[in-house]
């Protein structure tokens, strides 16, 4: 059995966010802070509810599997999520989209535990410009952090960098930190969500102009990775580090689409930007349910888009990316 829609995309990656909590106020996501964001007290997948539905994505399919959020270490149980899901033979990539903030006292056990795979989010290398998008002074502890998780040798370490017009755009201040860390670092472009208009406005880029930037400095667009979905990446033979460029504004970036993604309340959902998400979690109580939670998924599937509309603005229900777990 095999996760592919009607325009012949094949899903072997599903986006597992586990909590819509977080500690940092970026700007473009969660300026108020989560506190804000979160009504009504959820409760978010526990611990057999994350069980049942890695099984059953794995029987489909599924091989690698990323925890987001939220900032999904903030849950106590997190290490425990990790192990859980490492233990499911199927699942070769276990990978996490953190802001780094415990990595420096975690990483470590993330690894014993099946880590393999990481993303931070990392909006700028000046302290002063990370604090002002994150609100947190915390670059150097997460810098610290980065290395550590070389140094434990987890397998694929990637920065993501949201691109701001006028405030991380400059690619000068990245390439001598690419020079020395074996890093990929990976330029998102901002993405319109309900609560983030006004941002948008402000901050969009395109990752055009840095694209133009790389390739008159001799940077050279790598080949894709079967799972490395639309971010295009660029190397050079002077630099250890990748850049990457995800431009979901591009034409054609849904065409490559490779992920699926489940919301920390249980919801299914088959782009960032749609219009809804299946519910799953009453069928995530008991082991007897797969084969109905089998039907429903693919059911689901049948209506994915072929893209999303934020082209033209239509950006479906999704106030902000925290919580679905961009
Ligand atoms: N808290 C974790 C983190 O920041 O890495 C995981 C969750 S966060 C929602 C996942 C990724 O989405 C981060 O790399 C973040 O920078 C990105 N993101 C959030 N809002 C975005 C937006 N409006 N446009 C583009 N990327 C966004
Ligand atoms: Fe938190 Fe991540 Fe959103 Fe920043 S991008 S506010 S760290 S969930």
């Amino acid at each position: 059995m095999q996760l592919i829609d009607n325009y012949q995309r094949r899903f072997k990656y599903l986006r597992l966010s586990i909590t819509e909590n977080c500690n940092f106020q970026c700007q473009y996501c969660l300026p108020e802070g989560a506190s804000n964001s979160v009504t009504n007290k959820p409760h978010f997948l526990s611990l057999s509810e994350i069980d049942r539905v890695v099984s059953t994505f794995a029987q489909l399919g599924v091989e690698k599997i990323r925890i987001t959020g939220g900032e999904p270490t903030l849950r106590k149980d997190f290490t425990d999520i990790l192990s859980l899901i490492g233990c499911h033979q199927q699942i070769k990539t276990v990978a996490l989209t953190t802001n780094g903030f415990r990595l420096l006292r975690d990483v470590e056990a993330w690894k014993l535990a099946g880590l393999n795979n990481l993303n931070v989010s990392v909006d700028s290398l000046s302290p002063a410009t990370f604090k002002f998008i994150t609100g947190q002074d915390r670059l150097s502890v997460i810098l610290a952090g980065l290395d550590k998780a070389i140094a434990v040798g987890i397998e694929k370490v990637k920065v993501n960098t949201v691109l701001m017009k006028g405030l991380n755009d400059n690619l000068a201040d990245y390439l001598s930190w690419l020079k020395t860390h074996p890093i990929e670092l990976r330029f998102i472009e901002l993405m319109e969500t309900g609560q983030g208009s006004q941002i948008f406005n402000q901050y969009h880029l395109s990752g055009q102009i840095l694209q133009q930037q790389l390739v008159q400095q001799g940077w050279q667009l790598a080949t894709k990775e079967e799972t490395s979905g639309p971010a295009q990446v660029y190397s050079h033979p002077d630099y250890y580090g990748k850049i990457g460029l995800i431009m979901p504004y591009s034409r054609d970036f849904c065409r490559s689409c490779n992920r699926l993604r489940i919301s920390a309340k249980g919801k299914f959902h088959f782009c960032l930007f749609g219009e809804q998400g299946i519910e799953l979690r009453d069928l995530l109580q008991s082991d007897s349910q797969q084969d109905e939670l089998k039907t429903r998924i693919f059911n689901g599937l049948k209506i994915k888009p072929e893209r999303h509309f934020l082209d033209e603005h239509r950006i479906g229900i999704t106030q902000t990316l925290s919580a679905i777990g961009g």
